[in-house]
C-alpha cells in the first residue's frame, strides 16, 4: 500500500533468481525461495492484450465500457492484469490500435 500512497509501482525481486514480480508475491514460483526484496519498477510496459467489457456478469449493461488489459511493467519480469481507470476506448485505440 505504501508504493500506492506515493503513486509508485512496486514489486518483488527474488535475491536466487532475480526475478522481479509485479505484483510480488512472497515465495519466488521458480525457487520457491522467500522473497523480501521490494523493488520499484518503471509506470511504463508492454500491453499483452486488453478487453472492453460492454456488459456485468449478469449481462446487464454497463453505464460506460471499462477496460481490463494484461500488461508488463517495464523493469518486470511478469505480467499483470487489471483495469485501465481514466482510458476511454477510443484513447486506447488512439495510442495502441495501431
Ligand atoms: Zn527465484
Amino acid at each position: 500500500m505504501k508504493g500506492f500512497k506515493e503513486k509508485k509501482v512496486l514489486g518483488r525481486k527474488c535475491q536466487s533468481c532475480g526475478t522481479v514480480y509485479v505484483p510480488g508475491p512472497t515465495y519466488c514460483r521458480k525457487c520457491q525461495k522467500e522473497i523480501d526484496t521490494i523493488v520499484e519498477v518503471k509506470d511504463t510496459g508492454t500491453l499483452g492484450t486488453f478487453t472492453v467489457n460492454l456488459a456485468d456478469i449478469r449481462g446487464n449493461p454497463l453505464d460506460k465500457p471499462n477496460i481490463v488489459a494484461y500488461a508488463k511493467m517495464d523493469g518486470s519480469d511478469t505480467w499483470l492484469m487489471s483495469r485501465l481507470e481514466g482510458w476511454s476506448v477510443g484513447r486506447l485505440c488512439t495510442q495502441v490500435c495501431v
